[in-house]
């Protein structure tokens, strides 16, 4: 029987019986090596059901863990103050003041979003033949999986987090909205025959000069 390595499929010896050529498979020393090294470069993550322990910038300790039922993922922008959500807007401050001000105790627990991890799936190698008919994509299994972090702090350190957020969500609010009234601005201006009041023309936003 052949030993051969299931990565790089390389020769690594023969077993008996001799006269069976089924494989074996193994891994080779560099194969391992390499493994390992790939391995390392991902920070150990705790797996769905576990906690493990961080320290943050701030100092404070917390735990990542995995979110993995509905009601525990976050959306980017989203926090959770014990076991309530919140999109971070300044629109959303006054509902998120009272709920911490309904909230006995000094510290509370306030979970974020930590990171996300998915699955890359590996290009098709070789070219891409022009006859091959379009693949029809299958509906993929959702492999990412979500690091919520959780810790404990104060009222008021809770309030700074969600209104540092709550500025960057907003702008980036902003910037999305900016981008959206220049495309249908642009798209009007596209489909407005020459000459012909569109009917925007009589409108407020028509009035606002295009850059
Ligand atoms: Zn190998």
């Amino acid at each position: 029987m052949k030993i051969i390595c299931v990565r790089c499929k390389t020769f690594l010896g023969e077993q008996e019986p001799f006269d069976n050529l089924a494989e074996i498979k193994a891994k080779c020393s560099a194969c391992i090596t390499k493994d390992k090294e790939v391995a390392s470069r991902f920070t150990p993550k705790p797996k769905p059901g576990q906690k493990q322990e961080v320290t943050l910038d701030n100092g404070l300790k917390g735990f990542l863990w995995v979110a993995q039922d509905k009601k525990d993922k976050l959306f980017i922008g989203e926090l959770a103050v014990s076991g309530k959500k919140f999109h971070c807007s300044k629109y959303r401050r006054q509902e998120f003041q009272n709920h911490l001000g309904s909230l006995t105790g000094e510290d509370f627990e306030i979970t974020l979003l930590h990171s996300i991890t998915c699955k890359l799936d590996s290009l098709p190698k070789g070219r891409k033949k022009k006859q091959d008919p379009p693949k029809t994509e299958k509906p993929k299994k959702d492999d990412s999986i979500q690091y919520n972090c959780t810790f404990r702090a104060p009222r008021h350190y809770i309030q700074l987090v969600f209104d540092d957020m709550a500025v960057r969500m907003d702008k980036v609010t902003e910037i999305l909205a900016e981008a959206a009234f220049k495309t249908y601005k642009e798209e009007q201006q596209k489909a407005a025959p020459k000459g012909d009041l569109s009917p925007m023309s009589g409108s407020k936003e028509a009035d606002i000069p295009i850059p």
